[in-house]
């Protein structure tokens, strides 16, 4: 399947949920999670099964984003987070 850009109402690769109500049983597994240091703007792909096996699935987003560190800086506050979709061929 083709990518579609540039159709709908959200930016065609960052999408915005409701992070407090999504966790990581209910976010579909076409998503992939993506954290951004909002410090010196380090960009890093969450491993979404190994955050699941060590915090378990009922966490939220919100919760996520507030237990992330920066591998660079170290920096821990306000950092956001980002969804993809996936290609589905
Ligand atoms: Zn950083």
């Amino acid at each position: 399947m083709k990518h579609r850009r540039g159709i709908g109402l959200v930016p065609p690769d960052h999408y915005a949920v409701e992070i407090d109500k999504v966790t990581l049983r209910t976010l579909p597994q076409w998503f992939v999670i993506y954290a951004r240091c909002r410090a010196c703007r380090r960009q890093t792909l969450i491993e979404r099964r190994d955050v699941a096996r060590r915090c378990g699935q009922d966490l939220s987003l919100a919760e996520l984003s507030k237990r992330l560190k920066c591998q660079r800086c170290d920096n821990r506050s306000g950092n956001p987070l980002f969804l993809q979709m996936l290609p589905r061929d």
